[in-house]
C-alpha cells in the first residue's frame, strides 16, 4: 500500500476540482483496501471512498482524512463469461472502467448495457446511483455486488433486490451510505434478444443511423451495436462524454435529478405554470403512478439557461442539467448550484436535489 500525502484531488475528478487529500491511497486488490482501512482506522482518519470521480465534487478545502481510490481490476479486470448456453455474465472488479465493460459487451452482440454506453466512471460506481440512461439502468442486469463492511472488515454480497435499487437509488446512498465498499459486480446480459428502445429520442435516432428499416430487419447483436454508435453520438452532442478539448464535458454529467411528482403535486405544478400566464404544455414521462419532470426544464425556465454563466461556474451551452467548472472553484461551483435550487423553488415550488455527491468536509 503506497500512502500518499497532500495528494489534489482535482486531477481525480471530472470536474477538476478540488482541494488536497490529506492522505491518499490507490487500492488494486481487497488485501490494500483492507489494510488501508485498517491503517485510517487506527490512526483516527475519515474515509472517502473515489472511483472514478464522474460524480463527486471535493470542497476547495480538500479533505483532512484518507481518500481511498478503488482501482480493483482497472487493468484486465473484466471477465466475460460465456455462461455455456445460458446467459452471459460479465464479472468485474471495482476499479474497472465502465465503458470498456460496455464496448466488450457489445463487441459480443449482448444485450443489456448498451444505453449505459458512454457513462464515465468505475464499475464499483455503478451500482451506487444505479446508473441510468435512455431508460436503462444498472439494476436491470446486475446479479450480485460484493461489497466489503467499512467498520468490520467482513465481506458482503447483495443481490440486486437486497440493492433496493430506485431511480438514482440505491441501499448504499440511503441507509448503507458510506458503509461499504464495493469490491466487484456480476452482470447477467442476453443473446439474440432485441435491445430495448424506450426512449422515443432513441429509438428515432437509431432508425435514422441504421436507415429505413433497420430495427426489424437487423439481427439483435446488430441492433445492439448500432444502439451503442447512435447513445454515443448523441451524448457527444450533448457533451455527456468525456472529452479534454470540450468545455462543456468538464461536469459531473446531469447536477440534478428530475422530480418525481404525485398526480397532485404535477396539477399543483401545472396551475403555478399557468397562473403566470403561461400556455405551453410541461414536459412530463409516466413514472409508476407518478410523473416524473425533466429536470432540465425547470432549471431553464427558471432564468438559468444553457450557457448562463455566473463566476467561474456555468450551465453547459449543451445540457440545461450539466453544471461545468470554466476555471473556478468548488465553492463558485456550489454557489451556482444552490442559485439555481433556490431559482426553481421560488419558481416552481420544487425543490431540486443533487446527483453528486457533495464531499463535506467532516468537522
Ligand atoms: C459527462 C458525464 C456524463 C454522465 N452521465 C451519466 C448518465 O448518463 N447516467 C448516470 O447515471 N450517471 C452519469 N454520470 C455520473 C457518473 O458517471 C456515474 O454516477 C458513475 O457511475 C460514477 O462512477 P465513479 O466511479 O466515477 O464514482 P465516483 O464519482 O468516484 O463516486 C461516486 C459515488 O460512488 C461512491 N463510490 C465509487 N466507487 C465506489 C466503490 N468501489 N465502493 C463504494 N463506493 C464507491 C463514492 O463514494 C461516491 O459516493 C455522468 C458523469 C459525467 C461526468
Amino acid at each position: 500500500m503506497k500512502l500518499r500525502e497532500n495528494v489534489p484531488l482535482a486531477p481525480y475528478t471530472t470536474l477538476a476540482l478540488g482541494g488536497p487529500a490529506r492522505y491518499f491511497v490507490e487500492c488494486t486488490s481487497e488485501a490494500e483496501v483492507r489494510e488501508a482501512l485498517a491503517h485510517a482506522g487506527e490512526h483516527g482518519l475519515p474515509v472517502f471512498v473515489l472511483g472514478g470521480g464522474s460524480n463527486v465534487v471535493f470542497a476547495d478545502e480538500g479533505f483532512p482524512g484518507l481518500v481511498l481510490r478503488v482501482a480493483i481490476g482497472r487493468d484486465e479486470g473484466i471477465a466475460f463469461g460465456e455462461g455455456d448456453g445460458a446467459a452471459p455474465e460479465i464479472r468485474a472488479g471495482a476499479g474497472a472502467d465502465w465503458d470498456t465493460l460496455v464496448r466488450g459487451a457489445v463487441a459480443r452482440g449482448w444485450t443489456g448495457v448498451e444505453c449505459l454506453s458512454g457513462v464515465p466512471g468505475t464499475v464499483g460506481g455503478t451500482p451506487i446511483q444505479n446508473v441510468g440512461a435512455y431508460g436503462q439502468e444498472v439494476a436491470d442486469s446486475l446479479v450480485r455486488v460484493t461489497c466489503l463492511d467499512r467498520a468490520t472488515l467482513e465481506r458482503r454480497t447483495f443481490t440486486a433486490s437486497e440493492c433496493e435499487f430506485g431511480y438514482r437509488d440505491s441501499r448504499f446512498k440511503r441507509r448503507d451510505r458510506g458503509r461499504y465498499v464495493v469490491l466487484d459486480v456480476t452482470l447477467r446480459l442476453a443473446r439474440d434478444t432485441p435491445p430495448p428502445l424506450r426512449y422515443p429520442e432513441l429509438r428515432d435516432a437509431v432508425a435514422r443511423v441504421g436507415g429505413p428499416g433497420s430495427l426489424d430487419a437487423a439481427a439483435p447483436a446488430d441492433t445492439v451495436r448500432l444502439v451503442r454508435q447512435t447513445v454515443l453520438a448523441l451524448r457527444r452532442a450533448k457533451s455527456m462524454v468525456l472529452d479534454p478539448a470540450d468545455p462543456n464535458a468538464c461536469s459531473a454529467g446531469s447536477f440534478f435529478m428530475n422530480p418525481v411528482l404525485s398526480a397532485a403535486a404535477f396539477a399543483e405544478l401545472e396551475r403555478r405554470w399557468k397562473a403566470g400566464g403561461e400556455t405551453g404544455v410541461i414536459p412530463s414521462f409516466p413514472a409508476g403512478d407518478a410523473v416524473k419532470v425533466p429536470a432540465a426544464w425547470l432549471v431553464e425556465h427558471s432564468g438559468f439557461p444553457k450557457g448562463y454563466r455566473r463566476g467561474g461556474a456555468g450551465v453547459s451551452a449543451r445540457h440545461a442539467l450539466a453544471l461545468v467548472n470554466l476555471g473556478g472553484t468548488s465553492a463558485d461551483l456550489l454557489a451556482l448550484a444552490q442559485a439555481i435550487q433556490a431559482g426553481v423553488q421560488a419558481r416552481f415550488g420544487i425543490r431540486l436535489e443533487y446527483e453528486p455527491e457533495v464531499v463535506r468536509v467532516p468537522t
